[in-house]
Protein backbone atom coordinates (compact mmCIF):
# COMPACT_ATOMS: atom_id res chain seq x y z
CA UNK A 1 0.00 0.00 0.00
CA UNK A 2 2.94 2.35 0.60
CA UNK A 3 3.62 4.51 -2.43
CA UNK A 4 7.21 5.39 -3.40
CA UNK A 5 6.40 9.02 -2.61
CA UNK A 6 5.62 8.10 1.00
CA UNK A 7 8.92 6.30 1.40
CA UNK A 8 10.80 9.21 -0.11
CA UNK A 9 9.08 11.80 2.04
CA UNK A 10 9.43 9.64 5.15
CA UNK A 11 13.13 9.04 4.46
CA UNK A 12 13.70 12.76 4.21
CA UNK A 13 11.98 13.49 7.52
CA UNK A 14 13.19 12.99 11.05
CA UNK A 15 10.94 11.03 13.41
CA UNK A 16 9.52 14.19 14.98
CA UNK A 17 8.46 15.78 11.74
CA UNK A 18 6.95 12.53 10.58
CA UNK A 19 4.79 12.53 13.73
CA UNK A 20 3.51 16.02 12.87
CA UNK A 21 2.75 14.82 9.35
CA UNK A 22 0.87 11.88 10.84
CA UNK A 23 -1.24 14.15 13.08
CA UNK A 24 -2.10 16.34 10.10
CA UNK A 25 -2.86 13.30 7.92
CA UNK A 26 -0.61 14.81 5.26
CA UNK A 27 0.49 11.48 3.81
CA UNK A 28 -1.86 9.06 2.15
CA UNK A 29 -0.45 6.19 4.21
CA UNK A 30 -1.35 8.03 7.43
CA UNK A 31 -4.89 8.67 6.20
CA UNK A 32 -5.24 4.95 5.44
CA UNK A 33 -4.09 4.13 8.97
CA UNK A 34 -6.62 6.57 10.48
CA UNK A 35 -9.58 4.40 9.37
CA UNK A 36 -10.19 2.29 12.46
CA UNK A 37 -13.78 1.23 11.76
CA UNK A 38 -15.01 1.83 8.20
CA UNK A 39 -18.18 0.06 7.04
CA UNK A 40 -17.13 -0.47 3.40
CA UNK A 41 -14.85 -3.23 2.02
CA UNK A 42 -11.80 -2.67 -0.22
CA UNK A 43 -13.90 -3.75 -3.22
CA UNK A 44 -16.32 -0.82 -2.85
CA UNK A 45 -15.98 2.53 -4.64
CA UNK A 46 -15.40 4.28 -1.34
CA UNK A 47 -12.91 1.78 0.09
CA UNK A 48 -10.38 2.99 2.68
CA UNK A 49 -7.62 3.24 0.08
CA UNK A 50 -9.78 5.25 -2.32
CA UNK A 51 -10.98 7.54 0.48
CA UNK A 52 -7.40 8.16 1.59
CA UNK A 53 -6.25 8.79 -1.99
CA UNK A 54 -8.98 11.44 -2.38
CA UNK A 55 -7.75 13.22 0.76
CA UNK A 56 -10.03 11.81 3.46
CA UNK A 57 -9.09 10.55 6.90
CA UNK A 58 -11.45 8.92 9.37
CA UNK A 59 -13.28 11.12 11.87
CA UNK A 60 -15.97 8.59 12.73
CA UNK A 61 -17.02 7.10 16.03
CA UNK A 62 -18.22 3.66 17.04
CA UNK A 63 -21.85 4.75 16.58
CA UNK A 64 -21.31 6.77 13.40
CA UNK A 65 -18.43 5.08 11.67
CA UNK A 66 -18.99 6.43 8.13
CA UNK A 67 -17.62 9.93 8.72
CA UNK A 68 -14.47 11.24 7.04
CA UNK A 69 -12.72 14.61 6.72
CA UNK A 70 -10.46 16.16 4.08
CA UNK A 71 -6.93 16.88 5.31
CA UNK A 72 -6.75 20.10 3.25
CA UNK A 73 -10.15 21.83 3.29
CA UNK A 74 -11.44 20.17 6.48
CA UNK A 75 -14.80 19.27 4.91
CA UNK A 76 -16.45 16.44 6.81
CA UNK A 77 -18.79 14.11 4.94
CA UNK A 78 -20.97 11.32 6.33
CA UNK A 79 -23.72 9.08 5.01
CA UNK A 80 -21.39 7.40 2.51
CA UNK A 81 -22.75 4.64 0.26
CA UNK A 82 -20.62 1.88 -1.18
CA UNK A 83 -20.93 3.12 -4.76
CA UNK A 84 -19.90 6.72 -3.92
CA UNK A 85 -16.72 7.90 -5.65
CA UNK A 86 -14.65 9.80 -3.04
CA UNK A 87 -13.07 12.20 -5.60
CA UNK A 88 -16.51 13.06 -7.05
CA UNK A 89 -18.10 13.52 -3.62
CA UNK A 90 -15.16 15.67 -2.57
CA UNK A 91 -15.55 17.89 -5.64
CA UNK A 92 -19.33 18.13 -5.24
CA UNK A 93 -19.27 19.16 -1.57
CA UNK A 94 -16.02 21.16 -1.47
CA UNK A 95 -15.27 22.49 -4.99
CA UNK A 96 -13.06 25.22 -3.47
CA UNK A 97 -10.64 22.65 -1.96
CA UNK A 98 -7.10 23.07 -3.30
CA UNK A 99 -6.47 19.33 -3.07
CA UNK A 100 -9.57 18.33 -5.03
CA UNK A 101 -8.74 21.04 -7.58
CA UNK A 102 -5.37 19.36 -8.13
CA UNK A 103 -7.15 15.99 -8.38
CA UNK A 104 -3.80 14.23 -8.24
CA UNK A 105 -3.23 11.05 -6.26
CA UNK A 106 -0.04 10.91 -4.21
CA UNK A 107 1.30 8.02 -6.33
CA UNK A 108 1.06 10.24 -9.41
CA UNK A 109 3.34 12.82 -7.82
CA UNK A 110 6.34 10.67 -8.74
CA UNK A 111 7.19 11.53 -12.35
CA UNK A 112 7.56 8.75 -14.88
CA UNK A 113 11.28 9.29 -15.43
CA UNK A 114 11.92 8.92 -11.69
CA UNK A 115 9.94 5.69 -11.52
CA UNK A 116 12.01 4.50 -14.47
CA UNK A 117 15.26 5.54 -12.78
CA UNK A 118 14.22 3.63 -9.63
CA UNK A 119 13.97 0.44 -11.72
CA UNK A 120 17.51 1.13 -12.91
CA UNK A 121 18.75 1.72 -9.36
CA UNK A 122 17.10 -1.52 -8.21
CA UNK A 123 18.73 -3.38 -11.09
CA UNK A 124 22.14 -1.93 -10.15
CA UNK A 125 21.70 -3.24 -6.60
CA UNK A 126 20.98 -6.74 -7.91
CA UNK A 127 23.89 -6.69 -10.37
CA UNK A 128 26.29 -5.54 -7.63
CA UNK A 129 25.65 -8.81 -5.77
CA UNK A 130 26.76 -11.01 -8.69
CA UNK A 131 30.25 -12.43 -9.17
CA UNK A 132 31.55 -11.61 -12.66
CA UNK A 133 33.67 -14.08 -14.68
CA UNK A 134 37.40 -14.04 -13.75
CA UNK A 135 38.49 -12.68 -17.16
CA UNK A 136 36.63 -9.43 -16.50
CA UNK A 137 38.91 -6.88 -14.81
CA UNK A 138 36.78 -3.74 -15.00
CA UNK A 139 33.03 -3.16 -15.02
CA UNK A 140 31.70 0.32 -15.75
CA UNK A 141 28.19 1.40 -14.77
CA UNK A 142 27.59 4.87 -16.22
CA UNK A 143 24.11 5.03 -14.67
CA UNK A 144 26.03 5.43 -11.40
CA UNK A 145 29.06 7.58 -12.26
CA UNK A 146 27.31 9.56 -15.04
CA UNK A 147 24.03 9.77 -13.13
CA UNK A 148 23.67 13.52 -13.59
CA UNK A 149 23.69 13.35 -17.39
CA UNK A 150 21.72 10.12 -17.38
CA UNK A 151 19.00 11.64 -15.21
CA UNK A 152 18.97 14.81 -17.33
CA UNK A 153 18.34 12.61 -20.37
CA UNK A 154 15.48 10.80 -18.61
CA UNK A 155 13.99 13.96 -17.11
CA UNK A 156 14.01 15.84 -20.38
CA UNK A 157 13.03 13.10 -22.81
CA UNK A 158 10.78 10.81 -20.77
CA UNK A 159 7.87 13.01 -19.78
CA UNK A 160 5.29 10.33 -20.59
CA UNK A 161 4.74 6.90 -22.16
CA UNK A 162 6.30 6.26 -25.60
CA UNK A 163 4.85 4.51 -28.65
CA UNK A 164 8.21 3.38 -30.03
CA UNK A 165 11.16 2.24 -27.94
CA UNK A 166 14.58 1.27 -29.31
CA UNK A 167 16.62 -1.05 -27.10
CA UNK A 168 20.37 -1.44 -27.48
CA UNK A 169 22.54 -3.99 -25.71
CA UNK A 170 24.89 -2.16 -23.31
CA UNK A 171 27.06 0.98 -23.05
CA UNK A 172 29.66 1.43 -25.75
CA UNK A 173 33.08 2.45 -24.34
CA UNK A 174 33.11 5.89 -26.00
CA UNK A 175 29.37 6.41 -25.98
CA UNK A 176 27.15 5.69 -22.98
CA UNK A 177 30.19 4.71 -20.89
CA UNK A 178 31.32 8.36 -21.22
CA UNK A 179 27.98 10.17 -21.16
CA UNK A 180 25.40 7.95 -19.40
CA UNK A 181 23.14 8.25 -22.45
CA UNK A 182 22.35 5.20 -24.62
CA UNK A 183 24.41 5.32 -27.84
CA UNK A 184 25.39 8.78 -26.54
CA UNK A 185 28.52 9.82 -28.35
CA UNK A 186 29.81 13.12 -27.01
CA UNK A 187 28.94 15.31 -30.00
CA UNK A 188 25.31 14.09 -30.12
CA UNK A 189 24.87 14.65 -26.40
CA UNK A 190 26.43 18.13 -26.42
CA UNK A 191 25.17 19.50 -29.72
CA UNK A 192 21.97 17.67 -30.64
CA UNK A 193 20.63 17.06 -27.11
CA UNK A 194 22.13 20.20 -25.59
CA UNK A 195 23.00 18.36 -22.39
CA UNK A 196 26.00 19.30 -20.29
CA UNK A 197 27.43 18.33 -16.95
CA UNK A 198 30.22 16.53 -15.20
CA UNK A 199 30.81 12.79 -15.14
CA UNK A 200 32.59 11.00 -12.29
CA UNK A 201 34.86 7.98 -12.64
CA UNK A 202 34.06 4.28 -12.26
CA UNK A 203 35.52 2.78 -9.03
CA UNK A 204 38.21 0.91 -11.00
CA UNK A 205 39.24 2.56 -14.25
CA UNK A 206 41.10 0.58 -16.91
CA UNK A 207 44.16 2.60 -18.06
CA UNK A 208 43.24 1.88 -21.68
CA UNK A 209 39.60 2.84 -21.12
CA UNK A 210 39.65 6.24 -19.42
CA UNK A 211 36.33 7.91 -18.62
CA UNK A 212 36.52 11.57 -19.58
CA UNK A 213 32.80 12.31 -19.81
CA UNK A 214 31.96 15.08 -22.25
CA UNK A 215 35.69 15.75 -22.72
CA UNK A 216 36.12 12.37 -24.39
CA UNK A 217 37.66 12.98 -27.84
CA UNK A 218 36.95 9.56 -29.33
CA UNK A 219 33.77 9.16 -31.35
CA UNK A 220 31.49 6.18 -30.74
CA UNK A 221 30.70 5.15 -34.32
CA UNK A 222 27.50 3.29 -33.39
CA UNK A 223 26.21 6.33 -31.53
CA UNK A 224 27.08 8.72 -34.34
CA UNK A 225 25.30 6.52 -36.87
CA UNK A 226 22.19 5.84 -34.80
CA UNK A 227 21.49 9.32 -33.45
CA UNK A 228 22.42 11.15 -36.64
CA UNK A 229 20.00 9.01 -38.63
CA UNK A 230 17.20 9.22 -36.05
CA UNK A 231 17.46 12.96 -35.56
CA UNK A 232 17.81 13.65 -39.29
CA UNK A 233 14.59 11.71 -39.89
CA UNK A 234 12.77 13.25 -36.91
CA UNK A 235 13.95 16.84 -37.30
CA UNK A 236 15.30 17.22 -33.78
CA UNK A 237 15.41 15.58 -30.36
CA UNK A 238 12.33 17.41 -29.06
CA UNK A 239 10.20 16.01 -31.90
CA UNK A 240 11.79 12.55 -31.71
CA UNK A 241 11.23 12.24 -27.97
CA UNK A 242 7.50 12.97 -28.11
CA UNK A 243 6.75 9.36 -29.06
CA UNK A 244 10.15 7.61 -29.09
CA UNK A 245 12.85 6.66 -26.62
CA UNK A 246 16.25 4.95 -26.81
CA UNK A 247 17.27 2.67 -23.95
CA UNK A 248 19.97 0.08 -23.26
CA UNK A 249 19.09 -3.39 -21.96
CA UNK A 250 22.16 -3.79 -19.73
CA UNK A 251 23.72 -0.82 -17.88
CA UNK A 252 27.22 -2.32 -17.67
CA UNK A 253 30.33 -2.29 -19.88
CA UNK A 254 32.90 -5.07 -19.44
CA UNK A 255 36.64 -4.95 -20.06
CA UNK A 256 39.26 -7.69 -19.79
CA UNK A 257 42.83 -7.23 -18.63
CA UNK A 258 43.96 -6.02 -22.06
CA UNK A 259 41.15 -3.46 -22.10
CA UNK A 260 39.11 -5.34 -24.68
CA UNK A 261 35.42 -4.47 -24.58
CA UNK A 262 33.31 -7.61 -24.07
CA UNK A 263 29.59 -7.45 -24.75
CA UNK A 264 27.03 -9.28 -22.54
CA UNK A 265 26.72 -11.92 -25.27
CA UNK A 266 30.49 -12.57 -25.12
CA UNK A 267 30.57 -13.21 -21.35
CA UNK A 268 31.24 -16.65 -19.90
CA UNK A 269 29.93 -18.79 -17.04
CA UNK A 270 26.79 -18.50 -14.88
CA UNK A 271 27.16 -14.69 -14.73
CA UNK A 272 26.01 -14.36 -18.33
CA UNK A 273 22.57 -15.83 -17.59
CA UNK A 274 22.25 -14.15 -14.18
CA UNK A 275 22.96 -10.78 -15.78
CA UNK A 276 20.47 -11.41 -18.56
CA UNK A 277 17.75 -12.53 -16.11
CA UNK A 278 18.09 -9.50 -13.83
CA UNK A 279 18.15 -7.15 -16.82
CA UNK A 280 15.06 -8.88 -18.26
CA UNK A 281 13.24 -8.43 -14.96
CA UNK A 282 14.05 -4.71 -14.90
CA UNK A 283 13.17 -4.28 -18.57
CA UNK A 284 9.76 -5.81 -17.93
CA UNK A 285 9.02 -3.10 -15.33
CA UNK A 286 10.43 -0.42 -17.63
CA UNK A 287 8.21 -1.52 -20.53
CA UNK A 288 5.14 -1.49 -18.29
CA UNK A 289 6.00 2.13 -17.43
CA UNK A 290 6.73 3.23 -21.01
CA UNK A 291 3.86 1.24 -22.62
CA UNK A 292 5.36 1.09 -26.15
CA UNK A 293 3.35 -0.36 -29.06
CA UNK A 294 6.49 -1.07 -31.03
CA UNK A 295 9.79 -2.27 -29.59
CA UNK A 296 12.85 -2.27 -31.82
CA UNK A 297 15.71 -4.50 -30.70
CA UNK A 298 18.96 -2.97 -31.92
CA UNK A 299 20.95 -6.11 -32.71
CA UNK A 300 20.44 -9.84 -32.35
CA UNK A 301 21.25 -10.18 -28.63
CA UNK A 302 18.39 -7.90 -27.58
CA UNK A 303 16.02 -9.60 -30.04
CA UNK A 304 16.80 -12.91 -28.34
CA UNK A 305 16.34 -11.60 -24.79
CA UNK A 306 12.99 -10.02 -25.72
CA UNK A 307 11.68 -13.54 -26.32
CA UNK A 308 11.63 -13.87 -22.50
CA UNK A 309 9.49 -10.74 -22.07
CA UNK A 310 5.85 -11.19 -21.05
CA UNK A 311 5.13 -7.60 -22.16
CA UNK A 312 6.36 -8.40 -25.68
CA UNK A 313 4.05 -11.42 -25.95
CA UNK A 314 0.96 -9.20 -25.98
CA UNK A 315 -0.87 -9.12 -29.34
CA UNK A 316 -0.93 -5.34 -29.27
CA UNK A 317 2.89 -5.08 -29.14
CA UNK A 318 5.20 -5.60 -32.14
CA UNK A 319 8.83 -6.51 -31.73
CA UNK A 320 11.21 -5.81 -34.59
CA UNK A 321 14.95 -6.18 -35.11
CA UNK A 322 17.13 -3.42 -36.50
CA UNK A 323 20.70 -4.46 -37.38
CA UNK A 324 23.24 -3.04 -34.91
CA UNK A 325 24.98 0.10 -36.23
CA UNK A 326 28.41 -1.10 -35.10
CA UNK A 327 31.10 -0.98 -37.80
CA UNK A 328 32.46 -4.14 -36.06
CA UNK A 329 29.58 -6.08 -37.69
CA UNK A 330 30.38 -7.50 -41.12
CA UNK A 331 29.08 -5.76 -44.27
CA UNK A 332 27.76 -2.85 -42.24
CA UNK A 333 29.23 0.18 -44.03
CA UNK A 334 25.77 1.00 -45.45
CA UNK A 335 24.00 0.83 -42.06
CA UNK A 336 22.34 4.27 -42.36
CA UNK A 337 20.69 3.28 -45.67
CA UNK A 338 19.70 -0.17 -44.37
CA UNK A 339 18.27 1.33 -41.19
CA UNK A 340 16.31 4.01 -43.02
CA UNK A 341 14.77 1.37 -45.30
CA UNK A 342 13.89 -0.71 -42.22
CA UNK A 343 12.20 2.28 -40.55
CA UNK A 344 10.28 3.13 -43.74
CA UNK A 345 9.24 -0.46 -44.44
CA UNK A 346 7.93 -0.86 -40.90
CA UNK A 347 6.11 2.45 -40.97
CA UNK A 348 7.99 3.83 -37.97
CA UNK A 349 9.08 7.24 -39.19
CA UNK A 350 5.75 8.88 -38.37
CA UNK A 351 6.39 8.06 -34.67
CA UNK A 352 9.81 9.68 -34.95
CA UNK A 353 8.32 12.78 -36.59
CA UNK A 354 5.48 12.86 -34.04
CA UNK A 355 2.89 12.70 -36.83
CA UNK A 356 -0.16 11.01 -35.26
ZN1 LIG B 1 -10.78 18.98 0.53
Amino acid sequence: MESPAVNEIAAGLGGEKLEVFRKLNLLEQHRVESFKDWPFPETSSCSISKMAEAGFYWTGTKRENDTATCFVCGKTLDGWESEDDPWKEHLKHAPQCEFVKLSCAEKDLTPLWLKFYKTEENLNEELDKLTPPPNITCIYNPIVYASQLHCDYLRRYMDGPKKLVFIGMNPGPNGMAQTGIPFGNVRTVKVLMQLSGSVDKPPVEHPKRPVNGLDCRIEEPSGVRLWELFLRLAGNMEIFSQQCFVHNFCPLSFFDEAGKNLTPSELKGPYKKQLRDFCCEALEKQLVLLKPQVIVAVGEYVMTVLKHSAYCKSDSVSVLRLPHPSPRSANNSNWPEKAQTFLEDNNLIHFMRNEA
